[in-house]
């Protein structure tokens, strides 16, 4: 057998979805198939055919979930354009949301062709699978099926559809769709999202207060998580948060190399809204959008709209204690504290303009690699410092992957697959991040850099 379907969001209102239909696709190519999360899924491989993962074969009838969200700033009604729920698959007591991306236009689609390129497929199966191994919460790839058809964009590219399995997809965006509507859903939607994704909130009567207490909490850990390994998102908008602080829809998202928290690579972000260093602003500014949206709670339950309000002033204490404690574990220190020595360590990086993977293990294991900034007293200062309180390798190396997705590494993967169907360099990427926190060869050319004016001139989509 395939999935197991129990599907509990086709029992909620009908304006939270509609009924889809993925596009027929005569003769499907699984590309790439992720057996440790069939595992996981308590899935056999060998049930997953191209067929059943493109959706031509199914268990049940898929639905599109709609939902709003502010896109870099300006609220819009929106909905899955593009991807289609197939059903909850649930295993061992955990229920997943089995989606296609790019299986064909739904209710929601607009002027969009529901269709997505092979090599943003692949991109996302990259990024999701190294987020995954770097301990990350995330939504991840099951597999990339090639349709066969053509799909305009820049150029003209083959098509695929990508299999991606979150807790839910449930984001800040549907509970902005469900307050925008006339009906009165908000109550039972918020029920049922506690019910799925924090059942350890009790029935009481601050439950919403609760509620958003703790997705506040989960996205900080989220961000807080992003902010260790580098990773800039590239499109908060709020219908890209999660409600369970799962990292989701990579799109133009990329890895920062040399530090510099205005770092931007996205082709449509022009203003720098999502740069590395506005994540944790951003993530405020979505909670603020997402407190609006719970307002309507308050006229139903005994809680005022300033409490709700207020739990966002608690937002930069609980960001910087989340922060700074991971800060100290990058550093390798085993205490409290310190905030000092991390800011001023973070001041160092933002003038050497360092690769920020590499600073760290260079902190860890001096004589790593032979960036002039790292023989500077400075940086040989603050190592002595964090030397003195008791430098914990341990700790260091559970923060600091050594490796990550270069992003120029990832392009030459696509660059090799687009231009000649070879899955070899992805193949060998996806090895390497399989495992990023386990040295192989200290300075190899995965853990090299690119050059400066490569990240200059670098663009995602
Ligand atoms: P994103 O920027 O990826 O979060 O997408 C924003 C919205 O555009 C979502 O509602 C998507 O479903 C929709 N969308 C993106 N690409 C397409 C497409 N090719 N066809 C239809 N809808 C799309
Ligand atoms: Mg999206
Ligand atoms: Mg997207």
């Amino acid at each position: 057998m395939a999935y197991s379907f129990d599907t509990t969001y086709k029992n909620l209102d009908s304006s939270l979805y509609s009924r889809a239909t993925p596009k027929n696709i005569a003769n499907p190519e699984t590309l790439i198939l992720n057996d440790e999360l069939c595992a996981d899924l308590g899935l056999d491989t060998a049930d997953l055919n191209a067929k059943i993962l493109a959706g031509q074969d199914l268990l049940e009838g898929p639905i599109a979930q709609a939902y709003a969200g502010h896109q870099f700033g300006s609220f819009t009604l929106l909905g899955d354009g593009r991807a289609m729920i197939l059903g909850e698959h649930v295993h061992d007591g955990e229920r997943y949301d089995i989606q296609l991306k790019g299986s064909g236009r739904t209710p929601y689609s607009r002027r969009g062709d529901g269709s997505a390129t092979v090599s943003s497929m692949l991109r996302e199966y990259l990024y999701s699978y190294a987020m995954q191994n770097l301990h990350i919460k995330t939504s991840r790839s099951l597999a990339v099926v090639k349709t066969g058809e053509a799909v305009k964009r820049r150029q003209t590219e083959p098509g695929a559809v990508l299999v991606r399995v979150m807790n839910s997809h449930i984001r800040y965006g549907t509970f902005q769709y469900v307050a925008s509507q006339a009906s009165d859903e908000l109550p039972q939607f918020t029920d049922y999202v506690i019910d799925r994704h924090y059942p350890q909130i009790n029935a009481n009567d601050r439950k919403y207060l609760d509620f958003f207490d703790a997705v506040m909490q989960s996205s900080i850990e989220m961000v807080v998580d992003w902010l260790r390994v580098g990773f800039i998102h590239g499109v908060m908008n709020t219908d890209n948060m999660s409600i369970d602080g799962e990292t989701f829809d990579y799109g133009p998202c990329a890895f920062m190399n040399y530090y510099d928290e205005e770092t931007v690579f996205s082709s449509i972000d022009k203003q720098g809204r999502y740069a590395f260093g506005n994540q944790r602003p951003i993530l405020r500014w979505n909670l603020e959008r997402l407190a609006e949206a719970l307002q309507p709670l308050c006229a139903r339950s005994a809680l005022t709209y300033d409490e709700l309000e207020g739990k966002l002033d608690e937002f930069e204490d609980r960001f910087d204690a989340q922060y700074y404690a991971m800060m100290r574990k990058k550093l390798g220190i085993d205490s409290g504290g310190q905030r000092e020595l991390v800011d001023e360590f973070v001041d160092w990086l933002r003038d050497s303009k360092a690769d920020y993977t590499n600073t760290f293990l260079e902190l860890e294991t001096p004589g790593s690699f032979d960036d002039p900034a790292y023989a500077s007293p400075e940086f040989e200062q603050i190592r002595d410092r964090i030397a003195a309180i008791g430098l914990d390798e341990k700790l260091m190396q559970q923060a600091n992957p050594r490796y990550i997705p270069r992003n120029y590494l990832v392009e030459e993967a696509l660059y090799q697959y687009m231009e000649t169907e070879n899955l070899s360099k992805i193949k060998e990427l996806l090895t390497l991040l399989q495992n990023p926190y386990t040295t192989k060869e200290m300075g190899s050319q995965f853990q090299q850099p690119p050059p400066r004016e490569f990240d200059t001139e670098y663009t995602t989509f």
